[in-house]
């Protein structure tokens, strides 16, 4: 099979690095374009990256002398890219009209950005929760008239740590009524150079614009379904979160108090619920799936972000100190690696799903 070429967006980033190092000998992909902001367009990667390549493998070799080209400018993609994934921070506005002009050129968006998140006939896809969110595509080009191009869109790294276990109880036959989550989310998360030293280390700060909503709404999108073209939240479940930035480099934690419904699981059936979930990225084999999506640890202090966000190419979600609620009926402890599950992997991921389902 010939490798199709992809284009990276925000390529100079903290996800856009994670990209261009997952992508190094991806099967199905290969890094044919790179582009960033005005200020890294015109110069080669490694020049563009030089003194902020945040990775511990080196520069792939075929992409630190590529050229990088102006985001903003989307026809110099074309012809470069059989798809995309966007890594770019900028305004959302200017953002959303962007990623609209990439797939009216005829390249599929793959993003991690917020911009997309709530336009009613784009997937928010987590490929072990939805993954026949994808069918809505056919609707989306049809009423976009993009023939080739579509959007897809991965939401917020904060709920990876929390929503697929929370999801496998769910799809057990055990209805979720209500969430509390606490997040301890690490500083990559603010990309480069991002929260100031000076604020995070020794520190905790209980404030992360916009993302305790995003942890709030973003799984009732994900959990929801198709309705005449366009996507209806599932609102049975009530959550409230509280987000804090820690001083971890990379691995969002969660601690999470659920409510069932009528029907509770004992503490011994979740655990195996978690430990025999699969879902189609493992049934299809997906190059970045993880084998086992979620990982039960039984250790009484796990999970911990230096010593598991790592877990099967740091792409599964670790799990633990499951115990009764005294509040709720349950609680736990998840933890996800942010820029990969919760970005550049996951989104990998996503395109592969969409490769698979012969969108691309
Ligand atoms: P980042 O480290 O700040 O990187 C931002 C990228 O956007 C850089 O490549 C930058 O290029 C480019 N850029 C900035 N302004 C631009 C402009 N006006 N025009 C074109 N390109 C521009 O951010 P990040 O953490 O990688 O995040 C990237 C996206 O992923 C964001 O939308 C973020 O919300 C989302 N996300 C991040 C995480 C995470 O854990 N970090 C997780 C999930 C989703 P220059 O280098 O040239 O400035």
């Amino acid at each position: 099979m010939r490798k199709l070429s992809v284009g990276v967006l925000g390529a100079t980033g903290m996800v856009g690095q994670q990209y261009v190092r997952l992508l190094e000998g991806h099967p199905w992909f290969e890094v044919s374009y790179v582009a960033a902001s005005p200020n890294s367009a015109g110069k080669r990667y490694s020049d563009a990256v030089a003194g902020r390549w945040h990775m511990r493998s080196a520069i792939p070799a075929g992409v630190g002398d590529l050229m990088v080209g102006d985001a903003n400018v989307v026809e110099k993609a074309v012809g470069e890219c059989d798809l995309v994934f966007s890594a770019l921070e900028m305004d959302k506005q200017a953002l959303r009209g962007l990623e609209v002009k990439y797939a009216a050129a005829g390249i599929p968006v793959f993003s991690n950005s917020s911009a997309h998140r709530w336009t009613e006939d784009v997937p928010m896809l987590i490929p072990e929760i939805n993954p026949e969110h994808l069918d809505i595509i056919p609707a989306q080009q049809k009423r976009n008239g993009w023939k080739r191009g579509f959007i897809v869109v991965k939401p917020n790294c904060s709920l990876q740590s929390y929503i697929t276990p929370v999801y496998a109880l769910m799809k057990a036959g055990f209805e979720v009524r209500k969430m509390i989550i606490a997040t301890m989310q690490a500083v990559s998360g603010a990309g480069y150079p991002g929260v100031p030293s000076m604020d995070i280390v020794d520190n905790v700060i209980p404030y992360i614009g916009g993302e305790e909503e995003k942890s709030e709404k973003e799984p009732l999108k994900i959990l929801g379904r198709i309705e005449g073209g366009r996507f209806v939240n599932n609102d049975s479940i009530r959550i409230s979160a509280h987000c804090n930035r820690v001083p971890v480099l990379d691995g969002h934690t969660a601690c999470v108090s659920l409510e069932f419904g009528a029907k509770k699981p004992a503490l011994d059936e979740i655990i195996r619920i978690w430990r025999g979930f699969r879902a189609l990225p493992q049934e299809l084999d997906l190059p970045s799936a993880p084998r086992q999506p979620i990982i039960y640890l039984s250790e009484a202090d796990r999970p911990q972000p230096r010593k598991d966000r790592d877990s099967d190419k740091a792409m599964a979600v670790s799990v633990g100190r499951l115990r009764e609620c005294q509040v709720f009926d349950v609680r736990f402890v998840g933890l996800s690696h942010n820029t990969i599950r919760g970005a550049a992997g996951g989104g990998i991921l996503n395109a592969e799903l969409a490769l698979k389902r012969k969108l691309l």
